[in-house]
């Protein structure tokens, strides 16, 4: 194919815009490289597109029109393009939509140069106001960082002049700064961390799949402190040695500063961040220096993956069974497959480290199509905490208290010892259900079919599907009788309040990410706490991931049961992983931990695999469960949600869908439903389900595509398709 076309010559321009196909243009003035940004008019409007081939010619040659300009950008590889094209296949996503995902950057279209950034300056306002300190307050928060002007103002929450008025008074600088400059190199020869055997000789095998130039995927698992972290850095010293680019996936912002002090001790620089906690000014700086080879290491959130690396050589998923890692909203993607899916066509190592892997990883390995790689031991002196349940049915303790006498009391010792312990719940709120306790009532979303949660700490209720908040009530909405209005079940705010009863000179803390008003708030609390800074920490799933405590000795889960019920096809390994998880966080460092389970059937099979820490037993055992019944990983599924504002016009298409089967029975796959979805409604929306799935092997998406690609959406109805889902709801 022609990399180069010459100004005039046909080309075909990808947009972002939902067209479903690539437009013809003219290659503007001085011509256009294959993969080049351009510039096109679209009806009115200027947009930004990719010149994705030579133009298809099949359009009144007269009636092309000419693209305007190339932007100052480097062009979109080959890799990328072919990545995006077959992400969008597997995943059934438009290639419009997935450029979207790879053009997230503000200032694509402006030109390279200087422009005014703010930082804080060195004096005092004369006067001060709520407006002003806010704007300080935002500027500490940021540290170092220069913000540009809008982006300050919106931050803050007030208009430019705010900003402006304090740069007449010294308070804050105004100053020129050039746009996008490389970031400060990373340093792979400087030395690492002392490593184990065990870490010395999987960081050798890691670093010889990182020489070898080729694709390979490698399941890192170790137990939580094992020192999976200096492992992985060494393959990332590897890849900077070999003059290639990595990539560092991790599951939560609030992970990333601790990680980032780590990458400093270990390269003697920070690397480029990629996530929503970064300004606007350093996402565009990231997105351009990853481009043009001024950035070696990024570290981020799974839309990292788009991002237009010139030479990937590496990509590690931390914590890969982690359920972030699947976008459950616009473009329905898991970044753990696409990562896997862009290292093998771009010749990189792909490395998922979890002490509790997903399924489907830890098959591929056993399958023998990943390498596995083990790290036994607890790094230094700490060891794996002990695990013991507490049978619930042999506590006396009232029906409105969550922490048992055994736990109470394993607390108190704690804190004479001048330990920490945590406390996890993971939910969200005071508590999950208000009920009437005159007429039964229960307060529901309007929207949702799903019941207000109370948040006491901001006196609202609120909907965890819609988001939407209301005032708690004095009287009940259904029968109007005042005062009758009562919490039921547990949530971490009503935990919180048990805890401060029960321990009234403790110093709590409680993490649920509700509470913070932005990541790098959550950030610094995490810090303080782990500099000893409580002596309680009240925790949803949030303290699960990988956060160190070191003074942490006892980890308390106040519901084991939790994840039990339902009928999620995940509900087990999800249950497993996340208490192995919560009690990897106790016993850290010298001191030994111990783990607690407050369980009301200490004898289900979970329960057990988790106390015994027969973990492969317990894999094995999940597997045989799911290839018996032809689930994922050794069969296919899809998830199909129809919604609309009416019930009945979801549910006919559904059966219109049902009966129109053929092209799946052909292919040798079933459809179920339709069936209303577990929550039924959300944002005044109703919804169906529908669930198509095939043995391995099948051709599943053309199969689908055939199967719905008669239908016409009108009336309002939205149909969204769910490879490989992860929930049900
Ligand atoms: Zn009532
Ligand atoms: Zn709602």
């Amino acid at each position: 194919m022609t990399e180069h076309f010459a100004e005039g010559e046909l080309i075909g321009v990808l947009t972002a815009e939902p067209l479903d196909r690539v437009l013809d243009y003219r290659a503007p003035p001085g011509g256009a490289w294959l993969g080049a940004f351009v510039e096109v008019p679209l009806g009115p409007r200027k947009v930004i597109g990719v010149v994705w081939g030579p133009g298809r010619g099949d359009w009144d040659p007269a009636k092309v029109r000419a693209a305007f300009r190339v932007i100052d950008a480097a062009p979109m590889r080959a890799e990328l393009r072919e990545f995006l094209t077959r992400a969008g296949a597997y995943t059934l996503t438009p290639l419009s939509a997935m450029l979207r995902l790879a053009t997230r950057v503000p200032g694509l279209g402006q030109p390279p140069g200087m422009r005014k950034v703010y930082r804080l300056g060195r004096s005092e306002p004369q006067r001060m106001t709520d407006a002003r300190t806010r704007v300080l307050e935002v500027l500490r928060e940021f540290g170092g960082a220069g913000l540009i002007l809008k982006e300050l103002a919106d931050q803050a929450g007030v208009g430019t002049s705010v900003v402006k008025g304090l740069v007449a008074q010294g308070a804050v600088d105004e100053v020129e700064s050039p746009r996008d400059t490389p970031y400060p190199a990373l340093d792979p020869a400087r030395p690492g961390k002392a490593l184990t055997e065990d870490q010395a000789r999987a960081a050798q095998a890691l670093g010889h799949g990182v020489r070898s130039g080729a694709f390979g995927a490698t399941l890192l698992k170790g137990v939580t402190g094992s020192g999976k972290t200096e492992v992985y850095l060494e393959a990332v010293a590897a890849t900077l040695s070999a003059g290639r680019q990595a990539l560092v996936l991790l599951p939560e912002i609030a992970l990333t500063s601790e990680f980032l002090s780590r990458v400093e001790a270990r390269f003697g620089a920070r690397p480029a961040e990629w996530h929503s906690g970064v300004t606007m000014t350093e996402r565009r700086r990231c997105w351009r220096m990853i481009g043009e080879g001024g950035a070696s290491l990024v570290v981020g959130a799974r839309s990292a993956l788009f991002l237009p690396f010139q030479n990937l050589g590496l990509i590690v998923i931390d914590e890969e069974h982690d359920s972030s890692y699947k976008q459950e909203d616009g473009a329905l993607y898991n970044a753990r497959d696409m990562a896997v899916l862009r290292g093998s066509i771009v010749g990189a190592q792909v490395v998922m480290a979890s002490a509790t892997p997903s399924l489907e990883t830890w098959a591929n390995a056993k399958a023998g199509k990943y390498q596995r790689l083990d790290l036994p031991a607890r790094f230094g002196t700490a060891v794996l905490p002990e695990m013991r349940v507490i049978d619930m049915r042999r506590e006396d303790l009232p029906g409105s208290e969550w922490i048992s006498p055994t736990l109470r009391q394993e607390i108190k010792a704690r804190i004479e010892r001048g330990e920490q312990s945590l406390l996890f719940l993971n939910r969200r709120g005071y508590a999950p259900v208000t009920i009437c306790r005159a007429c039964g009532h229960q307060i529901g979303c309007h929207h949702c079919d799903a019941r207000m949660v109370e948040h006491r700490f901001q006196k609202r209720l609120m909907c965890h599907q819609c988001g939407e908040t209301a005032p708690i009530p004095e009287a009940c909405p259904e029968c109007g009788v005042v005062g009758k209005l009562a919490a039921v079940g547990p949530g971490v705010e009503r935990l919180a309040e048990e805890a401060a009863a029960v321990f009234p000179d403790a110093r709590l803390a409680v993490l649920s990410s509700d509470l913070f008003g932005s990541a790098r708030a959550l950030k610094a609390r995490i810090e303080e706490i782990a500099a000893g800074d409580a002596d309680i920490i009240i925790g949803t799933q949030l303290v699960a991931k990988g956060h160190n405590f070191p003074k942490l000795t006892l980890v308390g889960a106040v519901d084991a049961d939790l994840g039990l019920q339902g009928s999620d096809l995940r509900a087990a390994e999800r249950t497993f992983q996340l208490m192995r998880q919560v009690s990897g966080r106790a016993g850290r460092a010298e001191a030994p931990g111990i783990a607690y389970l407050q369980s009301f059937q200490p004898d289900h099979r979970v329960i057990q695999a988790i106390l015994s820490g027969e973990e492969e037993a317990f894999w094995a055992a999940e597997a045989a469960e799911r290839e018996a019944a032809g689930m994922p990983p050794f069969g296919r599924l899809a998830g199909i949600v129809i919604s609309a504002p009416d019930p009945a016009p979801a549910f006919d298409l559904g059966l219109q869908l049902a009966r129109a089967d053929g092209a799946l029975r052909q292919a040798g796959a079933q459809v179920f439903g339709p069936a209303p979805a577990p929550i039924a409604r959300v944002r005044g929306r109703h919804r169906v389900r529908m669930l198509v799935k095939a043995p391995k092997g099948v051709a599943l998406q053309s199969a689908i595509t055939k199967w719905l690609g008669g239908i016409k959406l009108t009336g309002g109805l939205r149909l969204s398709v769910d490879i490989d889902p992860q929930s049900f709801y």
